[in-house]
């Protein structure tokens, strides 16, 4: 599925140069999914966002099904990121100003469904994640852990090969992150989906199938867990 070589990432800054992906090599199977625990600073959001083709490394290869996410063109990258990645940014990423359905179905536009579809879609997706009976609610009427399930609802609801996760427990309570940890354990195991979740958050890492750690732009030691 995901093949990396030598992945690095540069960026400027006041300070000087920052290498926020420092030679990562990965490989990640279909059907896989792969927790990547690192401190703030790390690179995790960065190597979710080279995963996800939002960025380009400044070296290396990110092959998706073969396909260099590196040097691919712009028409083909953003095919692929429409089709085939689902993404739930760091905070979730919803639109304060639309109901959870309508966040939702905004996942479908750039695949050029009907509207009745995207709709049909849309409910599916939320009642997956628990959240069928609020589907007309905004954002500020759920509460953090039902937002979070909301923005997995929209990144799932296009059915991607990949599901790509930017700390999808960060601030909730032990009561919800427990919930959402649960959740996402019942997506590994039921569907055939491609799954990289970064986080700093012990409790999801010991839930991990296959655990990676990222510390300074590289990643170190990857162990698949018993389980
Ligand atoms: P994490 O998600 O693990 O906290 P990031 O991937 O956000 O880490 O950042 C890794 C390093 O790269 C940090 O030092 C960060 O300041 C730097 N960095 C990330 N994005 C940018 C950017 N757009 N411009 C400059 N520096 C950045
Ligand atoms: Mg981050």
């Amino acid at each position: 599925m995901y093949h990396l070589t030598g992945v690095t990432k540069s960026y400027r800054s006041a300070q000087g140069p920052v290498r926020a992906l420092d030679g990562v090599g990965l490989w990640i199977e279909a059907g896989d999914t792969l927790v990547v625990q690192g401190p703030a600073g790390a690179g995790k959001s960065t190597l979710l966002r080279v995963l996800g083709g939002v960025e380009r490394p400044t070296r290396g290869s990110v092959e998706l099904d073969g396909t260099d996410l590196a040097t691919v063109t712009e028409a083909r990258l953003a095919r692929i990121r429409a089709e085939s990645i689902g993404t739930v940014p760091h905070g979730g990423g919803l639109t304060p100003g639309l109901s959870a359905r309508e966040n939702v179905a905004g996942a479908l536009v750039p695949l050029r469904l009907r509207p009745a579809d995207r709709g049909e879609l849309a409910d599916e997706a939320l009642e997956k994640v628990g959240l069928g009976a609020r589907r007309n609610c905004p954002p500020s009427e759920l509460g953090e852990g039902d937002r979070r399930r909301v923005a997995l609802a929209r990144a799932l609801v296009k059915r991607p090969a990949v599901l790509l996760l930017d700390q999808p427990t960060a601030g909730l309570g032990a009561g919800e992150r427990d919930g959402l940890a649960a959740l996402l354990e019942g997506l590994w195991d039921e569907h055939r989906l491609t799954c990289v979740v970064v986080t700093e958050d012990e409790v999801l890492a010991r839930r991990a199938p296959r655990l990676a750690t990222m510390s300074r732009g590289r990643v170190t030691a990857i162990a698949r867990c018993a389980g």
